[in-house]
């Protein structure tokens, strides 16, 4: 529960760093009508299926991605919010880039440090694997500059997931993030969209999935 309220909290706190406004002491409203937000109005998920995800009041649809980030966020803390201090970390680190890039198209490369640190110190694998890992992208990061196939962040991401996991959690990650992606461009027929907010669900999704596999 506790997760999911995070969840719900992370994007405001993004938007307001963003937008540069009081984060803290400022309580919630409606992005259009600009009406405070009421106390029921602010339980994670269970707010936004009663209201059909709309405001109450001026009816603006509400965005899809904050029910996805308070579920998400909710996962998390059950996988990792008691046991793995540092991969819980580690993730939120993913979720506050995935929200940057999910409202700037960017985020700052001050990250870059924190996540391939935290990434290598939660890493499963032994250092020889985890050196050649890093040498492949940084060529693809080259190769990258040249072509421009994705994102510089984006590769940033997924070189941090494949060290901090393992080679079946990425793969199973990259290609259902790459499905999404590709099914909200079609759905909302938009050409550009950030790809780091797909990246950080699904491999949330993957990584429940894997806890669910196992103890069963
Ligand atoms: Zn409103």
């Amino acid at each position: 529960m506790y997760g999911s309220i995070i969840g719900s909290f992370l994007p405001l706190l993004v938007e307001r760093i963003i937008a540069k406004k009081n984060f803290i002491w400022s309580r919630s409203q409606c992005t259009v009508c600009c009406r405070k937000l009421d106390w029921f109005e602010l339980i994670p998920i269970f707010s936004f299926v009663t209201l059909r995800g709309k405001c109450r009041v001026c009816k603006i649809k509400l965005p899809y991605y904050l029910l996805v980030y308070e579920f998400s966020t909710g996962f998390l803390f059950t996988l990792y919010g008691e046991q793995s201090f540092k991969i819980l970390c580690l993730l939120i680190c993913f979720e506050i880039i995935s929200l940057f890039d999910l409202f700037t198209f960017q985020f700052s490369l001050w990250w870059l440090p924190l996540i391939f640190a935290l990434a290598i110190y939660d890493s499963p694998m032994p250092y020889n694997n985890i050196v050649s890992i890093l040498i492949l992208y940084l060529i693809i990061l080259l190769i990258n500059y040249k072509f421009k196939w994705i994102g510089n962040g984006d590769l940033d991401l997924l070189a941090c997931i494949l060290i901090s996991t393992n080679l079946m959690v990425f793969a199973h990650t990259l290609p259902l993030a790459s499905a999404s992606a590709l099914l909200y461009c079609w759905f909302k027929k938009n050409k550009v969209v950030p790809f780091t907010p797909f990246l950080f669900n699904n491999l949330i999704v993957v990584l429940f999935l894997k806890s669910i596999l196992v103890t069963m």
